[in-house]
Protein backbone atom coordinates (compact mmCIF):
# COMPACT_ATOMS: atom_id res chain seq x y z
CA UNK A 1 0.00 0.00 0.00
CA UNK A 2 1.50 3.29 -1.25
CA UNK A 3 0.11 5.98 1.56
CA UNK A 4 1.52 5.77 5.56
CA UNK A 5 -1.98 4.56 6.87
CA UNK A 6 -2.02 1.07 7.85
CA UNK A 7 -4.72 -1.14 6.10
CA UNK A 8 -7.51 -2.10 8.24
CA UNK A 9 -8.12 -6.06 8.97
CA UNK A 10 -10.60 -6.80 6.76
CA UNK A 11 -7.80 -5.84 4.30
CA UNK A 12 -4.76 -7.20 6.15
CA UNK A 13 -6.59 -10.34 6.16
CA UNK A 14 -6.56 -10.96 2.63
CA UNK A 15 -3.34 -9.19 1.49
CA UNK A 16 -0.29 -8.68 3.69
CA UNK A 17 2.61 -11.41 3.30
CA UNK A 18 1.99 -12.68 0.02
CA UNK A 19 1.09 -10.51 -3.47
CA UNK A 20 0.91 -13.13 -6.07
CA UNK A 21 3.63 -15.98 -6.03
CA UNK A 22 6.82 -14.75 -7.56
CA UNK A 23 6.93 -18.25 -9.66
CA UNK A 24 3.79 -18.90 -10.82
CA UNK A 25 1.70 -15.73 -9.78
CA UNK A 26 -0.66 -17.49 -8.05
CA UNK A 27 -2.82 -15.35 -6.06
CA UNK A 28 -4.09 -18.10 -3.22
CA UNK A 29 -0.78 -18.58 -1.20
CA UNK A 30 0.13 -22.06 -2.64
CA UNK A 31 0.70 -25.18 -0.41
CA UNK A 32 4.45 -25.98 -0.20
CA UNK A 33 4.42 -29.08 0.81
CA UNK A 34 8.73 -29.88 0.42
CA UNK A 35 10.44 -30.60 3.57
CA UNK A 36 13.74 -29.12 2.60
CA UNK A 37 15.19 -26.12 0.23
CA UNK A 38 18.17 -25.92 -2.18
CA UNK A 39 20.75 -23.41 -1.30
CA UNK A 40 22.10 -21.79 -3.79
CA UNK A 41 25.46 -22.20 -3.26
CA UNK A 42 27.61 -23.03 0.18
CA UNK A 43 27.94 -19.27 1.02
CA UNK A 44 24.02 -18.79 0.96
CA UNK A 45 23.92 -21.98 3.32
CA UNK A 46 26.35 -20.66 5.41
CA UNK A 47 24.81 -17.44 5.80
CA UNK A 48 21.31 -18.99 6.44
CA UNK A 49 22.90 -20.96 9.42
CA UNK A 50 24.36 -18.41 10.50
CA UNK A 51 20.99 -16.07 10.65
CA UNK A 52 22.81 -13.48 8.76
CA UNK A 53 20.51 -14.17 6.83
CA UNK A 54 16.69 -15.09 7.02
CA UNK A 55 15.45 -18.17 4.49
CA UNK A 56 14.18 -21.51 4.05
CA UNK A 57 16.25 -24.35 5.57
CA UNK A 58 13.81 -27.15 6.75
CA UNK A 59 10.26 -27.60 7.08
CA UNK A 60 10.47 -28.29 10.12
CA UNK A 61 11.88 -24.95 11.17
CA UNK A 62 10.17 -22.29 8.65
CA UNK A 63 7.99 -23.04 5.45
CA UNK A 64 6.69 -20.22 2.96
CA UNK A 65 3.05 -21.38 3.24
CA UNK A 66 3.61 -21.36 6.92
CA UNK A 67 5.77 -17.74 6.87
CA UNK A 68 2.30 -16.05 5.06
CA UNK A 69 0.07 -16.90 7.80
CA UNK A 70 2.56 -16.00 10.18
CA UNK A 71 3.27 -12.31 8.72
CA UNK A 72 -0.64 -12.07 8.63
CA UNK A 73 -1.36 -12.83 12.03
CA UNK A 74 1.60 -10.45 12.85
CA UNK A 75 0.04 -7.43 10.80
CA UNK A 76 -2.99 -8.42 12.40
CA UNK A 77 -1.97 -8.21 15.76
CA UNK A 78 0.27 -5.55 15.62
CA UNK A 79 2.99 -7.22 15.91
CA UNK A 80 6.74 -7.84 14.31
CA UNK A 81 6.70 -11.52 13.68
CA UNK A 82 5.03 -15.06 13.96
CA UNK A 83 6.02 -18.35 14.48
CA UNK A 84 3.42 -21.07 13.89
CA UNK A 85 3.26 -24.08 15.85
CA UNK A 86 1.27 -27.56 15.27
CA UNK A 87 -1.15 -26.82 18.51
CA UNK A 88 -2.31 -23.50 20.92
CA UNK A 89 -0.44 -25.92 23.75
CA UNK A 90 2.43 -25.86 21.54
CA UNK A 91 2.31 -22.22 21.89
CA UNK A 92 2.24 -22.04 25.18
CA UNK A 93 4.30 -24.02 26.19
CA UNK A 94 7.11 -22.46 23.84
CA UNK A 95 5.68 -19.00 24.96
CA UNK A 96 7.06 -19.74 28.56
CA UNK A 97 9.63 -22.28 27.87
CA UNK A 98 11.65 -19.54 25.35
CA UNK A 99 12.21 -17.41 28.69
CA UNK A 100 11.91 -19.62 31.69
CA UNK A 101 13.95 -22.51 32.65
CA UNK A 102 14.11 -25.10 35.44
CA UNK A 103 14.13 -22.69 38.96
CA UNK A 104 12.55 -19.80 37.47
CA UNK A 105 9.15 -18.71 37.35
CA UNK A 106 6.22 -17.63 35.91
CA UNK A 107 2.98 -15.69 37.57
CA UNK A 108 0.04 -16.63 35.50
CA UNK A 109 -4.14 -15.86 36.23
CA UNK A 110 -6.34 -18.13 37.05
CA UNK A 111 -8.68 -17.71 34.67
CA UNK A 112 -7.35 -20.45 32.46
CA UNK A 113 -8.54 -23.09 29.62
CA UNK A 114 -7.96 -26.35 31.29
CA UNK A 115 -5.60 -27.59 29.09
CA UNK A 116 -3.50 -24.70 30.12
CA UNK A 117 -3.63 -25.25 33.77
CA UNK A 118 -2.60 -29.27 33.43
CA UNK A 119 0.32 -27.85 31.41
CA UNK A 120 1.24 -24.79 33.76
CA UNK A 121 0.62 -27.15 37.30
CA UNK A 122 2.10 -30.56 36.19
CA UNK A 123 4.06 -30.51 33.09
CA UNK A 124 5.96 -27.05 33.18
CA UNK A 125 6.31 -27.93 36.88
CA UNK A 126 8.34 -31.35 36.31
CA UNK A 127 10.43 -29.29 34.31
CA UNK A 128 11.33 -26.93 36.93
CA UNK A 129 9.18 -24.28 35.89
CA UNK A 130 6.75 -22.96 38.78
CA UNK A 131 3.92 -21.31 37.68
CA UNK A 132 2.39 -19.04 40.55
CA UNK A 133 -1.61 -18.64 40.12
CA UNK A 134 -2.92 -15.25 40.83
CA UNK A 135 -6.60 -14.24 40.55
CA UNK A 136 -6.82 -11.00 38.33
CA UNK A 137 -9.54 -8.91 40.11
CA UNK A 138 -6.49 -7.26 41.57
CA UNK A 139 -4.29 -6.75 39.38
CA UNK A 140 -1.04 -5.91 42.00
CA UNK A 141 -1.79 -10.11 42.61
CA UNK A 142 1.11 -9.98 40.03
CA UNK A 143 3.45 -7.87 41.51
CA UNK A 144 2.98 -9.48 44.87
CA UNK A 145 4.15 -12.78 43.56
CA UNK A 146 7.50 -11.51 42.00
CA UNK A 147 10.79 -12.33 42.63
CA UNK A 148 13.99 -12.34 41.00
CA UNK A 149 13.79 -15.84 38.71
CA UNK A 150 10.13 -14.39 37.58
CA UNK A 151 10.37 -14.17 34.01
CA UNK A 152 6.67 -13.60 32.59
CA UNK A 153 3.31 -12.87 33.65
CA UNK A 154 0.11 -15.30 31.65
CA UNK A 155 -3.07 -14.61 31.13
CA UNK A 156 -6.48 -15.15 28.72
CA UNK A 157 -7.88 -11.51 27.34
CA UNK A 158 -11.80 -13.26 27.75
CA UNK A 159 -11.22 -16.61 29.54
CA UNK A 160 -14.35 -18.68 29.93
CA UNK A 161 -16.19 -20.02 31.95
CA UNK A 162 -16.49 -16.51 33.74
CA UNK A 163 -15.71 -14.70 30.88
CA UNK A 164 -13.94 -11.47 32.97
CA UNK A 165 -11.83 -9.94 30.44
CA UNK A 166 -8.14 -9.47 31.63
CA UNK A 167 -6.96 -6.08 32.93
CA UNK A 168 -3.93 -5.85 30.42
CA UNK A 169 -2.82 -2.37 30.72
CA UNK A 170 -2.98 -2.76 34.46
CA UNK A 171 -0.47 -6.44 34.63
CA UNK A 172 1.14 -5.36 31.61
CA UNK A 173 3.11 -2.11 33.08
CA UNK A 174 3.45 -3.43 36.51
CA UNK A 175 5.48 -6.26 34.41
CA UNK A 176 7.19 -3.38 32.28
CA UNK A 177 8.70 -2.48 35.45
CA UNK A 178 10.69 -5.01 36.50
CA UNK A 179 11.62 -6.41 32.93
CA UNK A 180 8.76 -8.98 32.81
CA UNK A 181 6.94 -9.17 29.55
CA UNK A 182 3.09 -9.83 29.43
CA UNK A 183 1.79 -12.73 27.70
CA UNK A 184 -1.36 -12.86 26.32
CA UNK A 185 -3.41 -15.72 25.06
CA UNK A 186 -6.12 -13.98 22.85
CA UNK A 187 -8.02 -16.97 21.28
CA UNK A 188 -10.99 -16.13 22.39
CA UNK A 189 -10.93 -12.40 21.10
CA UNK A 190 -9.26 -12.04 17.78
CA UNK A 191 -10.07 -8.73 16.29
CA UNK A 192 -12.27 -7.61 18.96
CA UNK A 193 -9.10 -7.00 21.09
CA UNK A 194 -5.06 -6.54 20.17
CA UNK A 195 -3.49 -6.90 23.30
CA UNK A 196 -0.25 -5.50 22.00
CA UNK A 197 -1.90 -2.60 21.75
CA UNK A 198 -2.95 -2.64 25.62
CA UNK A 199 0.95 -3.34 26.92
CA UNK A 200 1.43 -7.10 26.57
CA UNK A 201 4.94 -8.02 24.81
CA UNK A 202 3.98 -11.64 23.09
CA UNK A 203 -0.20 -13.14 21.63
CA UNK A 204 -0.25 -16.69 21.87
CA UNK A 205 -3.24 -18.19 19.90
CA UNK A 206 -4.70 -21.17 19.46
CA UNK A 207 -5.49 -21.25 15.75
CA UNK A 208 -8.05 -23.82 16.18
CA UNK A 209 -10.31 -21.87 16.96
CA UNK A 210 -11.67 -18.47 15.22
CA UNK A 211 -8.68 -18.31 12.96
CA UNK A 212 -9.28 -21.35 11.46
CA UNK A 213 -13.08 -20.70 11.98
CA UNK A 214 -14.27 -24.14 10.26
CA UNK A 215 -13.50 -26.43 13.00
CA UNK A 216 -11.18 -28.65 10.48
CA UNK A 217 -7.32 -28.19 11.73
CA UNK A 218 -5.31 -27.49 15.02
CA UNK A 219 -2.53 -25.01 15.41
CA UNK A 220 -0.94 -22.43 17.55
CA UNK A 221 0.73 -19.00 16.96
CA UNK A 222 3.49 -16.68 18.92
CA UNK A 223 3.42 -13.17 17.86
CA UNK A 224 6.07 -11.27 18.67
CA UNK A 225 5.29 -7.48 19.60
CA UNK A 226 8.75 -6.30 19.33
CA UNK A 227 7.60 -3.68 21.91
CA UNK A 228 9.70 -4.92 25.03
CA UNK A 229 12.99 -4.23 25.52
CA UNK A 230 15.00 -7.30 26.36
CA UNK A 231 18.25 -5.98 26.76
CA UNK A 232 16.83 -3.30 28.79
CA UNK A 233 16.89 -6.23 31.77
CA UNK A 234 19.99 -8.65 31.23
CA UNK A 235 19.73 -9.99 34.95
CA UNK A 236 15.84 -10.81 34.87
CA UNK A 237 16.22 -11.72 30.92
CA UNK A 238 19.08 -14.09 30.88
CA UNK A 239 18.50 -16.37 28.21
CA UNK A 240 17.79 -13.66 25.84
CA UNK A 241 21.02 -11.78 27.11
CA UNK A 242 23.56 -14.28 27.35
CA UNK A 243 25.62 -16.51 25.09
CA UNK A 244 23.47 -19.51 24.07
CA UNK A 245 25.31 -22.61 24.24
CA UNK A 246 22.67 -24.27 22.04
CA UNK A 247 22.97 -22.03 18.79
CA UNK A 248 27.14 -21.49 18.91
CA UNK A 249 26.72 -18.72 21.87
CA UNK A 250 24.25 -16.13 20.05
CA UNK A 251 23.42 -13.54 22.59
CA UNK A 252 20.33 -13.38 20.88
CA UNK A 253 19.18 -9.44 21.13
CA UNK A 254 22.43 -9.07 19.85
CA UNK A 255 22.48 -11.76 16.83
CA UNK A 256 19.37 -10.76 15.91
CA UNK A 257 19.42 -6.86 15.90
CA UNK A 258 20.09 -6.74 12.01
CA UNK A 259 16.76 -8.06 11.51
CA UNK A 260 15.01 -6.07 13.61
CA UNK A 261 13.19 -6.32 16.98
CA UNK A 262 12.38 -9.69 16.63
CA UNK A 263 14.89 -11.87 18.91
CA UNK A 264 12.06 -13.48 21.48
CA UNK A 265 10.27 -15.19 18.16
CA UNK A 266 13.63 -16.20 16.16
CA UNK A 267 15.11 -17.98 19.67
CA UNK A 268 11.71 -19.39 19.93
CA UNK A 269 12.18 -21.06 16.23
CA UNK A 270 15.52 -21.68 16.17
CA UNK A 271 16.01 -23.24 19.43
CA UNK A 272 12.83 -24.89 20.59
CA UNK A 273 11.27 -25.18 17.59
CA UNK A 274 14.17 -26.95 16.10
CA UNK A 275 14.54 -29.25 19.31
CA UNK A 276 11.42 -30.04 19.75
CA UNK A 277 9.75 -30.19 16.76
CA UNK A 278 6.10 -29.02 17.40
CA UNK A 279 5.94 -27.93 13.69
CA UNK A 280 2.27 -27.36 11.91
CA UNK A 281 2.20 -28.28 8.20
CA UNK A 282 1.88 -26.69 5.44
CA UNK A 283 -1.69 -27.72 4.83
CA UNK A 284 -2.92 -26.60 7.86
CA UNK A 285 -1.35 -23.05 7.25
CA UNK A 286 -3.15 -23.26 4.40
CA UNK A 287 -6.48 -23.95 5.74
CA UNK A 288 -5.84 -21.46 8.29
CA UNK A 289 -5.26 -18.78 6.11
CA UNK A 290 -8.23 -19.40 4.30
CA UNK A 291 -10.35 -19.33 7.94
CA UNK A 292 -8.21 -15.85 7.95
CA UNK A 293 -9.78 -14.46 5.00
CA UNK A 294 -13.42 -14.32 6.34
CA UNK A 295 -12.09 -13.83 9.93
CA UNK A 296 -13.77 -10.15 10.46
CA UNK A 297 -17.10 -11.05 8.64
CA UNK A 298 -16.86 -14.03 11.10
CA UNK A 299 -16.48 -12.05 13.94
CA UNK A 300 -19.56 -9.81 13.03
CA UNK A 301 -21.55 -12.57 12.99
CA UNK A 302 -20.38 -14.07 16.04
CA UNK A 303 -20.38 -11.14 18.19
CA UNK A 304 -23.93 -9.90 16.81
CA UNK A 305 -26.02 -13.95 17.29
CA UNK A 306 -23.96 -14.08 20.70
CA UNK A 307 -25.32 -10.86 21.86
CA UNK A 308 -28.94 -12.09 20.92
CA UNK A 309 -28.54 -15.32 22.51
CA UNK A 310 -27.44 -13.37 25.71
CA UNK A 311 -30.31 -11.06 25.63
CA UNK A 312 -32.74 -14.23 25.48
CA UNK A 313 -31.07 -16.27 27.85
CA UNK A 314 -31.24 -13.22 30.72
CA UNK A 315 -34.55 -13.01 32.33
CA UNK A 316 -35.52 -17.05 30.92
CA UNK A 317 -37.55 -18.75 33.34
CA UNK A 318 -35.16 -21.80 33.62
CA UNK A 319 -31.78 -19.74 33.43
CA UNK A 320 -30.95 -18.74 36.55
CA UNK A 321 -27.65 -16.78 35.19
CA UNK A 322 -26.23 -15.74 32.12
CA UNK A 323 -23.01 -14.79 31.91
CA UNK A 324 -22.23 -12.50 29.25
CA UNK A 325 -19.47 -9.70 29.37
CA UNK A 326 -22.07 -7.13 27.71
CA UNK A 327 -24.24 -8.15 30.40
CA UNK A 328 -21.80 -7.34 33.60
CA UNK A 329 -21.64 -4.28 35.87
CA UNK A 330 -19.38 -2.43 37.91
CA UNK A 331 -14.91 -3.36 37.12
CA UNK A 332 -16.33 -6.76 35.16
CA UNK A 333 -18.06 -4.26 32.71
CA UNK A 334 -15.67 -1.55 32.71
CA UNK A 335 -12.53 -4.01 31.82
CA UNK A 336 -14.85 -5.57 29.03
CA UNK A 337 -15.84 -1.74 27.61
CA UNK A 338 -12.09 -0.86 27.93
CA UNK A 339 -10.02 -4.09 26.14
CA UNK A 340 -12.90 -5.69 23.59
CA UNK A 341 -14.25 -3.24 20.67
CA UNK A 342 -16.55 -4.26 18.77
CA UNK A 343 -18.43 -6.87 19.92
CA UNK A 344 -17.97 -9.10 23.09
CA UNK A 345 -17.65 -12.29 21.59
CA UNK A 346 -18.69 -15.24 20.56
CA UNK A 347 -18.59 -17.12 23.99
CA UNK A 348 -21.62 -17.08 26.38
CA UNK A 349 -22.40 -19.10 29.96
CA UNK A 350 -25.55 -19.47 31.79
CA UNK A 351 -26.27 -21.60 34.52
CA UNK A 352 -29.78 -23.67 34.50
CA UNK A 353 -32.08 -23.09 37.57
CA UNK A 354 -32.87 -26.99 37.95
CA UNK A 355 -28.76 -27.72 38.17
CA UNK A 356 -26.95 -30.42 37.31
CA UNK A 357 -29.43 -32.69 36.32
CA UNK A 358 -30.82 -30.44 34.07
CA UNK A 359 -27.76 -29.45 32.70
CA UNK A 360 -27.83 -33.18 31.49
CA UNK A 361 -31.20 -32.75 29.67
CA UNK A 362 -30.28 -29.39 28.12
CA UNK A 363 -27.43 -30.85 26.20
CA UNK A 364 -28.94 -34.27 25.33
CA UNK A 365 -32.38 -32.67 24.04
CA UNK A 366 -30.00 -29.83 21.78
CA UNK A 367 -30.67 -30.51 17.64
CA UNK A 368 -29.29 -27.88 16.01
CA UNK A 369 -26.16 -27.13 18.56
CA UNK A 370 -22.96 -29.83 18.17
CA UNK A 371 -21.80 -31.17 21.90
CA UNK A 372 -18.22 -30.90 21.53
CA UNK A 373 -15.25 -29.67 23.68
CA UNK A 374 -14.54 -27.00 21.06
CA UNK A 375 -15.12 -22.92 20.33
CA UNK A 376 -14.94 -20.92 17.72
CA UNK A 377 -16.62 -23.41 15.26
CA UNK A 378 -18.62 -21.67 12.56
CA UNK A 379 -21.25 -24.02 13.46
CA UNK A 380 -23.00 -23.09 17.25
CA UNK A 381 -21.60 -25.12 20.38
CA UNK A 382 -22.61 -26.22 23.42
CA UNK A 383 -21.19 -28.23 26.80
CA UNK A 384 -21.87 -28.83 30.36
CA UNK A 385 -18.23 -28.44 32.07
CA UNK A 386 -19.80 -30.48 34.91
CA UNK A 387 -20.10 -33.89 33.38
CA UNK A 388 -17.06 -32.98 30.69
CA UNK A 389 -14.32 -30.77 30.82
CA UNK A 390 -14.43 -30.08 34.81
CA UNK A 391 -15.86 -33.42 35.86
CA UNK A 392 -12.29 -34.52 36.99
CA UNK A 393 -12.81 -31.82 39.75
CA UNK A 394 -14.48 -31.57 43.16
CA UNK A 395 -17.04 -29.60 43.46
CA UNK A 396 -14.95 -26.74 45.17
CA UNK A 397 -12.77 -26.95 42.56
CA UNK A 398 -15.26 -26.39 40.07
CA UNK A 399 -16.57 -23.91 41.74
CA UNK A 400 -13.44 -21.68 41.88
CA UNK A 401 -13.18 -21.68 38.17
CA UNK A 402 -16.66 -20.67 37.80
CA UNK A 403 -18.15 -23.61 36.60
CA UNK A 404 -21.35 -24.54 38.89
CA UNK A 405 -23.55 -27.34 38.36
CA UNK A 406 -26.07 -25.85 36.00
CA UNK A 407 -23.51 -24.11 34.22
CA UNK A 408 -23.41 -24.71 29.92
CA UNK A 409 -20.93 -22.82 27.98
CA UNK A 410 -22.39 -21.96 24.23
CA UNK A 411 -20.09 -20.46 21.88
CA UNK A 412 -22.61 -19.23 18.97
CA UNK A 413 -22.06 -19.94 15.52
CA UNK A 414 -22.89 -18.68 11.85
CA UNK A 415 -26.02 -20.01 11.54
CA UNK A 416 -29.21 -18.02 11.46
CA UNK A 417 -30.48 -16.54 15.01
CA UNK A 418 -33.64 -17.93 14.66
CA UNK A 419 -32.34 -21.27 14.21
CA UNK A 420 -30.35 -21.11 16.82
CA UNK A 421 -32.53 -18.99 19.31
CA UNK A 422 -35.52 -21.78 18.39
CA UNK A 423 -32.72 -24.94 19.37
CA UNK A 424 -31.86 -23.20 22.67
CA UNK A 425 -35.90 -22.64 23.33
CA UNK A 426 -36.90 -26.21 22.71
CA UNK A 427 -33.78 -27.77 25.18
CA UNK A 428 -34.53 -25.26 28.17
CA UNK A 429 -38.19 -26.57 27.79
CA UNK A 430 -36.75 -30.18 27.81
CA UNK A 431 -34.19 -29.01 30.91
CA UNK A 432 -37.35 -29.01 33.04
N1 LIG B 1 -6.07 -21.57 24.79
C1 LIG B 1 -7.40 -21.53 24.79
C2 LIG B 1 -8.12 -20.32 25.30
C3 LIG B 1 -8.14 -22.62 24.31
O1 LIG B 1 -9.48 -22.58 24.31
C4 LIG B 1 -7.44 -23.76 23.83
C5 LIG B 1 -8.17 -24.96 23.34
O2 LIG B 1 -9.33 -25.17 23.66
C6 LIG B 1 -6.04 -23.75 23.86
C7 LIG B 1 -5.39 -22.64 24.33
C8 LIG B 1 -5.23 -24.93 23.38
O3 LIG B 1 -5.24 -24.95 22.00
P1 LIG B 1 -5.16 -26.30 21.10
O4 LIG B 1 -6.37 -27.11 21.40
O5 LIG B 1 -5.11 -25.75 19.72
O6 LIG B 1 -3.89 -27.00 21.50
Amino acid sequence: MSSNRSPRPETIVLHAGHRGDPNTGSVAVPIHQTTSYQFRDTEHASNLFALSELGNIYTRIMNPTQAVFEDRMAALEGGVAGLALASGQAATAFSLQNVAHAGDNVVSSTDLYGGTWNLFANTLKDQGIEVRFVDPADPENFRRAIDDRTRAFYAETLPNPKLHVFPIREVADIGREYGIPLIMDNTAAPLICRPLDHGAAVVMYSTTKYIGGHGTSIGGLLIDGGNFDWEAFPERQPYLNRPDPSYHGAVWTEAVKPLGPIAYIIKARTTLLRDLGAATTPMNAFLFLQGLETLPLRMERHNANAAAVADFLNGHARVAKTIYPGLMVGEERRRADAYLDGGYGALVGFELAGGREAGRKFIDALELLFHVANIGDARSLAIHPATTTHSQLSQEEQAATGVTPGYVRLSIGLEHIDDILADLDQALAAAG
